[in-house]
């Protein structure tokens, strides 16, 4: 069994702060910057052409942009500045996102808004400011595991939210705003496209064959083996057979389960060895830090638990050195992806790089 303590404080606006510690440390610091009132939640639109929901948060246009480290608002609280983490020192901390997408139910707002209702969190991977989650150590790529689970336990207990998004931004290349290595966590008040059609797939092999889709995903790659990048008893990544992007990285456990908070301890505990041989042959490719979004596909909370399987998935828009695949007319307009590199081929550059 893993032991990892958690302590919740309040920061100074309001917003709920969870330390997670290996150690049994008594975390007490208050966080004293002058109270300030938190935005109301934006709404919420019906794209009527798609029926696809879009999230309206123009508040997000104010919040800070690659800011200097010695303001980096993920760093420990070490001076007269005040910043998101009142501590001097932490393994590993989730807050209130300040500037969030979706947001708890207001009274404040007219009744006809629809309002984006959810909750956003930040994950911070440690309190250095420089490096990335691939290059923690393992313990604390666990730690930051044991974050991600209990807080999916937990934001799946909201009644208004239906699916829970545990994801990271790499590299300024796709959006990142803060260098720190951090990742972030958003909860819907509707099932997300992508994971609509990735239910309506799973559900439909599922009727077929009584196994979960991933599942017979998993027998197909060990048995081709072409794909495979990484495995250990319990984890398998590899390079899906159908990729959209030049690297993208599927890591599953090797047993069905629709989300973290399922992972056994055993398997949890498998996860760091195989996460950072990923990420470090990512970063081997090219002999240069990858710019990536790591996405964990979940079932949504209510529906499709039993067809939908847990899954990491690592895209890079990263092709060569110097260039970036954009998503384009085809990609942008039709969602139709061209992929510039055979699946087979991304593989092997993957498992080539000497470690
Ligand atoms: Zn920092």
């Amino acid at each position: 069994m893993t032991f990892v303590k958690r302590t919740e404080l309040q920061m100074f606006d309001g917003r709920q702060i969870f330390y997670y510690d290996r150690e049994s440390i008594a975390r007490t610091a208050i966080d004293s910057r002058p109270f300030e009132p938190r935005p109301l939640p934006g709404d919420m639109r019906e794209d009527i052409l798609t029926g696809e929901w879009v999230a309206m948060a123009a508040h997000r246009q104010a919040r800070a942009f690659l800011p200097p480290k010695e303001f980096c608002p993920l760093c420990p609280t070490k001076s007269d500045f005040g910043t998101e983490v009142a501590d001097s020192t932490f393994e590993v901390v989730v807050f209130e996102n300040r500037s969030p997408s979706f947001s708890a139910p207001s009274d404040q707002l007219p009744p006809e808004t629809i309002q984006a209702l959810g909750r956003c969190e930040v994950v911070v991977f440690s309190d250095q400011h420089e490096g990335s989650f691939g290059n923690l150590d393992l313990a604390q790529m666990r730690t930051v595991l044991s974050a991600w689970i209990d807080r999916t336990r937990e934001i799946s207990q909201l009644p208004y939210v239906e699916q829970v998004f545990v994801f990271e931004n790499r590299g300024e290349e796709v959006g990142v705003t803060l260098n720190h290595p951090h990742g972030q966590i958003y909860s819907y008040p509707f099932i997300t496209p992508r994971t609509t059609k990735m239910l309506q797939a799973a559900q439909a092999h599922f009727d077929k064959t009584k196994t979960p889709l991933l599942t017979s995903v998993i027998a197909r790659e060990i048995k081709d083996e072409v794909r495979v990048i990484a495995q250990n008893e319990h984890w398998i990544a590899y390079v899906p057979f159908a990729a959209r992007y030049p690297f993208e990285i599927h890591v599953a456990p090797k047993v069905f389960v629709p989300d973290l908070a399922e992972l056994t301890d055993a398997v949890a505990d498998a996860f760091p060895e195989v996460a950072k041989e990923v990420l470090l042959r990512l970063d081997g490719v090219f002999g240069i830090p990858m710019a990536y979004i790591a996405a964990w596909h979940q079932a949504p909370v209510r529906t499709g638990r039993d067809v939908l399987g847990l899954h990491w998935q690592i895209t890079s828009i990263r092709r060569a050195p110097g260039k970036l695949k954009y998503l384009a007319g085809s990609e942008a307009a039709m969602g139709a992806f061209i992929m510039d590199l055979e699946p087979e081929q991304s593989a092997a550059q993957l498992r080539d790089v000497q470690l």
